[in-house]
């Protein structure tokens, strides 16, 4: 795999707002009330209507959640994520996962197909986390997957039903059940729109 190529700048705002354009094409009702967005529904049966980019379950290595291959439109999701059973913490992983190739649909496979330099599969794994990118090569706000990130928190938590859920004082846990995502995804959310506030974990 190598470096990364650079991305489209994109600030956290227009992200968000790319994020919020597709939930209102699919649930509009998510962003006037606090609830989870059906991201397994969108992923299954609208992706491709608005991107072209078929989604695919498939088996693939350990430690590989998805990737999207811009070249061949075909999103892959990890068959070991989708056949979460019992499991909610499998299941809300399962859930960013989608997110964030949702996020490298709307973002970055237009680009890539444009542009021969840019790389042409966004894998989701261990080894393409962020840490692996040198700061002095690549921006955060050009990386890739820091935008698919950004994409995936606006589009499970919309800063505006977040922001209603901090102001009325929710514990972290409620704000979980409600947005249905892992903790860690709600401790991203806060960095990323600069809240400070301490949540109660209750
Ligand atoms: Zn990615």
């Amino acid at each position: 795999m190598g470096s990364v190529s650079k991305a489209r700048p994109r600030s956290g705002k227009e992200i968000d707002s790319i994020a919020y354009k597709v939930i209102e094409s699919f649930q509009g009702n998510t962003l006037k009330m606090i609830t989870s967005f059906d991201v397994e529904g969108f992923f299954e049966f609208e992706l491709k209507n608005q991107t072209g980019i078929e989604p695919i379950p498939q088996r693939l290595p350990d430690g590989l959640d998805g990737y999207t291959d811009s070249e061949t439109m075909k999103c892959f999701i990890s068959l070991n994520l989708m056949e979460y059973g019992e499991c909610d913490v499998t299941r809300r992983r399962l859930r960013a996962t989608q997110a964030h190739e949702i996020g490298h649909c709307f973002l970055h496979v237009e680009d890539a197909r444009r542009n021969r330099d840019f790389q042409q599969k966004f894998l989701n794994d261990k080894k393409s986390s962020l840490e692996m990118y040198r700061p002095q090569d690549i921006k955060i706000y050009e990386n890739p997957e820091w935008q698919a990130w950004r994409f995936a928190s606006a589009l499970l938590m919309p800063e505006i039903c977040f922001m209603t859920a901090v102001n009325s004082d929710w514990t972290k846990k409620k704000i979980k059940l409600a947005f249905d995502v892992n903790p860690s995804f709600i401790d991203v959310r806060l960095q990323e729109l600069k809240i400070s506030k301490h949540l109660k974990n209750g």
